[in-house]
């Protein structure tokens, strides 16, 4: 495989980070994945987008243009031969030299790194068929969630703990509210209405989540974004998740109980195909 770290194409055996990156040493970075589909990269406008507000949040900067970084990203699919997967892209701020809490001079380089990962039939996963079990477990992540920050070991631990409990993933809740998947948006149909947490610091700004709202708005389906409670997640009609690399997912499980019918809902179902066509048409 051929990845790209700070403006060289190499094998992957040749990259070559420092360990005094402060990536590695204090998680200080960001980070994006973008789906690819037929060789064309999903949502890549607002991925890119979302880079540029989560490094500004952290006080650093883009550090090359949107359209090199399509470039970057488009090379890579080429060079990989990737048909169905994605390209993971992670930027740190960089090597100081020394370990140190403050960060480092303005200036100081910020390390980029890009890779590819395939994933044929990508579109196809039969789990959207048979939809995904999950746990509840609590959310005790840091305020900053809509960062999307490489800072990802309770999302681990928490895919761990659903993993040991013998289902697909977990749902974080904080206060009794459902805030978000260890890795992706969450959402009830409930009364008809499509029902998500509302943007706020708590969650991650989803760009699977802004394209499957807007589509659902243009197919007159209502939506309320609005916390819900673990309670109304128990008594839903349905229950779905988002994300650049599951796109819309049913859930038919929390906590050993099933959601509605205990099979993928019909909400889920249309907004995933909805959600394919649609950013297979603007894909880049
Ligand atoms: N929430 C969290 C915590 C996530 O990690 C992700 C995916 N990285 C999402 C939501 C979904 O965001 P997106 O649709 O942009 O992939």
């Amino acid at each position: 495989r051929i990845v790209y770290v700070n403006g060289a194409y190499v094998p992957e055996e040749e990259a070559k980070v420092s360990v005094f990156d402060r990536g590695f040493l204090m998680a200080d970075g960001v980070y994006e994945v973008t789906s690819v589909l037929g060789g064309k990269l999903l949502d890549f406008a607002g991925h890119a987008r979302r880079l540029d507000r989560s490094l500004r949040e952290l006080g650093m900067e883009m550090p090359m243009s949107e359209a090199d970084l399509l470039a970057i990203h488009r090379e890579l699919v080429a060079r990989n031969d990737v048909v169905d997967g994605m390209v993971y892209l992670q930027i740190t701020r960089g090597n100081p030299g020394d370990r140190d809490f403050a960060f480092p001079p303005a200036g100081t380089p910020l390390t980029v790194v890009l890779f590819t990962q395939s994933k044929p039939g990508l579109a196809d996963n039969p789990q959207a068929k048979t939809g995904l079990r999950v746990i509840s477990i609590e959310d005790i992540r840091w305020g900053r969630r809509d960062i999307k920050t490489v800072q990802l070991l309770y999302p681990s631990m928490g895919k761990m703990m659903a993993k040991k409990a013998g289902v697909d993933d977990a749902w974080f809740v904080e206060d009794g509210f459902v805030t978000e998947g260890t890795s992706n948006n969450a959402y009830i149909v409930s009364g008809g209405k499509i029902i998500t947490r509302n943007l706020g610091s708590d969650i991650l700004h989803g760009i699977t989540r802004a394209a499957v709202l807007r589509f659902a708005a243009e197919a007159q389906m209502e939506v309320e974004e609005r916390p819900f409670t673990l309670a109304e997640a128990h008594a839903a009609d349905e229950a779905f998740i988002t994300s650049a690399s599951a796109f819309v997912m049913p859930v038919v499980e929390l906590d050993g109980q099933k959601i509605g019918a205990g099979a993928p809902g019909p909400v889920a179902k249309r907004l995933r195909e909805i959600y394919l066509d649609e950013s297979r048409k603007t894909a880049v």
